[in-house]
């Protein structure tokens, strides 16, 4: 026979925890993984969220730069546009209008004039001359330089403004713009993010500084705004972690939301999963699965030791803890309500079984049944036993309902009515675990009770001493003197057997004669007997 399986089931049921110990780690982490699936989801959107935000925070700022920029290259190619057509005149004659464009226009810092390629006027020095190198200009118009004489150190964009024709040989007229201009802008509208404007090879950062290096690579958001007017662009983007700052600064709310949904759904998952693994449910899905079988212990006849019957004792073949002895749930699904539907599908199942081999058992075959005290709370017993009945010959098995003597039934209306049926119907009752509890002669007669099964504890006081032999055979005179039908249990030894019998004690029942044994062996050993 399989081995029984107990203990982790009950530590289990005494700590309302998932029947096997295993599954617990599990179980446990289950409630944190989906308490942080829509934290994780909600953090990975709003990120992601937060990401294009910058990109178009950096989309707006690098085109207001831009815009910016272009107003003030606007102001300073204006004036070399006035300008250029004074190139190659003296330069007495255009240093009043050089200066002129210095003194109305905002932005120019200075202005110069070239002819034939070569730089001869301006509006700070006057007369001079130096070499024109137009390669200097991005796309021959501007060029940002880090300082010059003047200004050493200090940025400066030149904006020039070209003629070469027939008339005008490779004339010019340059405007300078003083680089704090762009620096203020930079400084101004990139308050949040670092910006930088590019001209050609050389960009000028908000610190000020020119630089011809590579430009700087930002870590999150980098755009990048061309003019369509001028040969410049402007590129901005913000350093690591700026996102998870706007989600913190812009998505409070929301963030607060995410941790109350993970939480609310971890809880939600461990409620859920308790329930499932609840001692109840648990019993429930057992039944679904038909885990509660029959196994058939043999009760002999006293004088011949010939089966005269059965007792039928439930287990629960647990898909993981194995084999599970009653007493570790049958207590529990009394008190949740299952032992009901738990006894009726061990009938069902005794009666699928046994029915088809009905002529292999002897007349008036005994199948004994342990009945809870909530089995006879309505009349559903009767159907229970009606059903069972049905299943055999009539006359071929005696059915036997076993309640026991611990648990005693309150006498009502219906149960007077329920026993006094049971009765019409030729249902046996017996008294399981005579010796152990309080029943009075009054209990056997309401209860209509036929034969009375001696505890197993009395039957081990046999061979121990004297003294308790006395109180074995106390017992035994005890059901003689009620003039019922007398079971002991437990038997284990011939000395017991031979006892016993010597008693009167019609029928016996325990390992000595055999173990509680599936249905399937039960059916083999039949016609032996
Ligand atoms: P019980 O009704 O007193 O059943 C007799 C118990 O004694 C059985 O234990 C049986 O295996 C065991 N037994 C039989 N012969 C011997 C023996 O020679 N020596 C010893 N040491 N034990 C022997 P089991 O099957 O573990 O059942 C335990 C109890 O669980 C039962 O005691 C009964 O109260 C309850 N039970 C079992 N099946 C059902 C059921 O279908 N419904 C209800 N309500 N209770 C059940
Ligand atoms: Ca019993
Ligand atoms: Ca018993």
């Amino acid at each position: 026979m399989a081995k029984f399986r107990g203990p982790a089931l009950f530590r289990c049921w005494c700590m309302p925890m998932p029947l096997n110990h295993k599954s617990k780690r599990p179980n446990a982490l289950l409630p944190w993984l989906v308490g942080a699936v829509p934290v994780l989801l909600g953090l990975v959107i709003t990120y992601w969220q937060a990401e294009r935000a910058l990109v178009n925070d950096g989309e707006l700022i690098g085109s207001e730069t831009v815009e910016q920029v272009e107003r003030i290259l606007d102001n300073v190619s204006g004036a070399a546009e006035e300008l250029l057509p004074l190139a190659g005149t003296p330069c007495a004659d255009a240093q009043l209008a050089l200066r002129d464009q210095v003194a109305r226009r905002p932005y120019v810092r200075s202005t110069i004039i070239a002819d034939q390629g070569r730089l001869y006027c301006s509006s700070l020095f006057g007369d001079f001359s130096e070499r024109l190198n137009a390669a200097d200009y991005v796309d021959g118009r501007v060029s940002l330089i880090s300082g010059n004489s003047v200004t050493p150190g200090r940025a400066v964009l030149l904006y020039r403004t070209h003629r070469d024709d027939s008339q005008h040989h490779d004339q010019s007229a340059i405007a300078a713009l003083d680089g704090t201009h762009l620096i203020n802008t930079l400084r101004t509208l990139g308050r949040n993010n670092d910006l930088i404007l590019q001209v050609g090879p050389s960009w000028l950062s908000a610190d000020g500084q020119v630089q011809e290096q590579a430009l700087p690579e930002f870590d999150m958001a980098p755009v990048t705004v061309q003019s369509t007017r001028y040969p410049i662009s402007v590129h901005t983007g913000f350093a690591a972690g700026s996102a998870w700052q706007l989600m913190a600064s812009r998505y409070p709310a929301l963030l607060a939301l995410l941790l109350f949904l993970g939480v609310l759904a971890g809880l939600i998952c461990r409620w859920l999963l308790k329930r499932a693994h609840s001692p109840p449910a648990e019993l429930q899905r057992a039944l679904l699965a038909s885990e509660f079988v029959p196994y058939f212990q043999p009760v002999v006849r006293s004088t011949d030791k010939q089966w005269i019957g059965a007792e039928i004792l439930m287990r629960w073949q647990h898909p993981r803890e194995g084999l599970v002895r009653p007493d570790l749930f049958i207590p529990l699904a009394e008190d949740c309500g299952k032992i009901v539907p738990m006894t009726r599908s061990l009938m069902r199942q005794t009666a699928a079984l046994l029915g088809p081999q009905a002529d292999r058992l002897s007349e008036q075959f005994h199948l004994a049944f342990n009945i809870s005290a909530a089995h006879c709370q309505d009349l559903a017993l009767l159907d229970d036993c009606r059903e069972l009945l049905a299943a055999f010959p009539i006359g071929r098995i005696k059915l036997v309902l076993e309640l026991t003597e611990r648990e005693l039934i309150q006498p009502s209306d219906i149960t007077q009515r329920l026993f006094a049926e049971l009765n019409e119907i030729g249902v046996m009752i017996a008294l399981d675990d005579f010796g152990t509890g309080h029943s009075s002669h009054s209990y056997l007669q309401a209860f209509k009770i036929d034969c009375l099964k001696i505890d197993q504890s009395f039957v081990a006081m046999i061979g121990v001493e004297a003294l308790s032999r006395h109180i074995l055979d106390n017992v035994i005179d005890l059901c003689h003197k009620l003039q019922l039908q007398i079971v002991a249990e437990g038997v284990e030894t011939p000395e017991q057997g031979e006892y016993l019998a010597a008693q009167n004690v019609d029928y016996l029942q325990g390992y000595l004669y055999a173990k509680p044994m599936p249905g399937a062996d039960f059916v083999a050993q039949l016609p032996r007997h």
